[in-house]
């Protein structure tokens, strides 16, 4: 199939993705800006590259999870910060699964960084910018009708699945998944798919000896060099030096 890509048919502009339409409306392009931001976008930045890192690693996880089952919205890379990816209509959730605590997890519960939860602890967010993503949970998702019981547990099963196959992925390759943000939604043929990005913007990624922190928390917290950062992730989940 020829997907042709119309550069102004813009669907969506988020703080790190563009949408853009392509000719078959069940097929589109996801690009990767080279933004970055973080508390709510108070925090902004950039570097050039960023957006093909991340590109690139989420089409390698896409890849390796679509092999193990797991229904994706990815299909091929279009260009080393696009991928062709199915359309979906977003469940309106941000599921955040955890191994270890850190970030908003550690604060709100008093729990030291990098304590082992003795599960996999799944959050459930509401994807409002304008609330500031606020946290709910299984009565509030009811009252704003965002999704049905059964539908949460299929998210829940999934979230947990991709988290028990990303674990010892990440591990094997010497980075410890802390954590990691996903999105669902429906493909036109109506099978819930996993969408968005899995990278260094969504998850927290610190390597396994040192604890040294791989992923966005270096732009939040002003710990270095992110595009140092981000290389790494690129290098031991590609599986080869960052070409220049
Ligand atoms: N996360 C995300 N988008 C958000 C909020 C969180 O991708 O809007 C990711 C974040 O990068 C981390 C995980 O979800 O990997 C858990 O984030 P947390 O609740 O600790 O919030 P944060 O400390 O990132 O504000």
């Amino acid at each position: 199939m020829t997907v042709l890509h119309q550069p102004d048919a813009t669907i969506y502009e988020g703080k790190a993705k563009i949408l853009f339409a392509t000719s078959d409306p069940k097929v589109v392009i996801q690009e990767f800006k080279d933004d970055l931001t973080a508390f709510n976008a108070q925090k902004k930045g950039t570097f050039f590259g960023k957006g093909a890192l991340n590109c690139q690693i989420s089409a390698t996880l896409f890849k390796y999870l679509a092999l193990e089952g797991v229904p994706v919205h990815f299909r091929s890379l279009d260009s080393p910060r696009r991928m062709i990816i199915d359309r979906l209509d977003m469940v309106p959730l941000e599921v955040v699964v955890r191994n270890r605590v850190a970030g908003s997890l550690g604060k709100r519960l008093g729990i030291p960084e990098g304590s082992q939860l003795s599960f996999p602890l799944v959050e459930w967010y509401y994807k409002r910018d304008d609330l500031g993503d606020p946290m709910v949970n299984r009565d509030h998702i009811r009252v704003l009708k965002l999704a049905s019981d059964a539908v949460l547990d299929q998210i829940r099963t999934l979230t947990l699945q991709v988290n028990d196959l990303l674990v010892p992925y990440f591990r094997e390759r010497g980075i410890v998944l802390v954590d990691m943000k996903l999105e669902f939604g429906w493909k036109a043929d109506g099978t819930l798919t996993l969408g968005d990005e899995i990278d260094g913007d969504t998850s927290r990624l610190w390597d396994v000896v040192t604890g040294e922190k791989f992923d966005k928390d270096r732009f939040r917290l002003d710990l270095g060099s992110v595009k140092d950062g981000y290389e790494k992730i690129y290098e031991r989940v590609v599986g080869h030096a960052v070409e220049s």
